[in-house]
């Protein structure tokens, strides 16, 4: 089963940026339906769960961990950008690498449904102007991205955006199905180290985990990367491991 989180960018409350006709509404609101409408196409896909995480309540922080906890394998956070009426495109933004393959594919899908400038996937904290940043590292070592379609200040671009949102909804959540499967089907590994060490981060500075160590010829699945480091699932929970110890 591939699990994908939506997360709904802002809150009820806060419902950030307004478009311009024809959306003439939130983010929120926008993008709550937008989730929605990525949920029912979901839902017609063998082997893929999605599931809308909103920040109400709980928060960034609160969103993220509900996604980590029902075991997401990977996380889009919708929202869509403002600026001058003239502003226009596309942009997703990341933070790790191991997230690179889900913005580039979310990023391809918009482009080629909405049709607008490609302004390319973000990751530093200038690139993005940090928008993002604390959301995106929420999902350690899970690709967890954000997606900007359009310019919701601009009329052209709100006009395309209402008129392809169902096309949006499902292209992005296939291109995103699609690495998150692929991650899936390639990541079996096992432990070739006698005696492996599960730690709560990546680093030796990190606590070593209860049920650790893993055995010789372990089962793991590797869910991420950072830099040397696995973030691996095994029987007994989830956790992270020196990657020259698996083969
Ligand atoms: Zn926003």
């Amino acid at each position: 089963m591939t699990k994908l989180a939506l997360v709904v960018g802002h809150t009820k409350s806060s419902p950030g940026a307004t478009a311009a006709a024809p959306i003439n509404d939130s983010e929120y609101r926008w993008n709550k339906e937008l989730a929605e409408m990525m949920l029912a196409h979901a839902a017609g896909m063998a082997g893929v769960a999605a599931k809308v995480f909103q920040r109400d309540g709980v928060g960034v922080a609160g969103a993220y961990r509900q996604a980590w906890e029902w075991g997401a394998e990977g996380s889009i956070e919708l929202h869509f950008n403002a600026a001058g009426p003239s502003a226009t495109g596309s942009e997703t933004l990341y933070v790790t690498p191991l997230s690179l393959p889900l913005a580039e594919a979310v990023q391809d899908a918009t482009l080629t449904v909405l049709g607008l400038r490609d302004r390319g996937v973000k990751t530093s904290l200038a690139a993005s102007g940090g928008r993002g940043e604390q959301n995106l590292m929420q999902m350690g070592g899970r690709p967890s991205i954000l997606t900007e379609p359009f310019f919701g200040s601009n009329p052209a671009d709100a006009t395309v955006a209402r008129q392809q949102k169902s096309a949006l909804a499902r292209a992005q959540l296939e291109a995103a199905v699609n690495v998150l499967v692929n991650i899936d089907a390639e990541d079996h590994w096992t432990v070739r180290a006698s005696a492996l060490n599960v730690r709560g981060g990546p680093g030796t500075d990190y606590e070593k985990l209860s049920w650790g160590p893993l055995s010789q010829g372990t089962a793991v699945e590797l869910i991420g990367r950072h830099d040397e480091w696995a973030f691996i699932r095994a029987e007994a929970g989830e956790g992270f491991v020196h990657a020259a110890f698996l083969s």
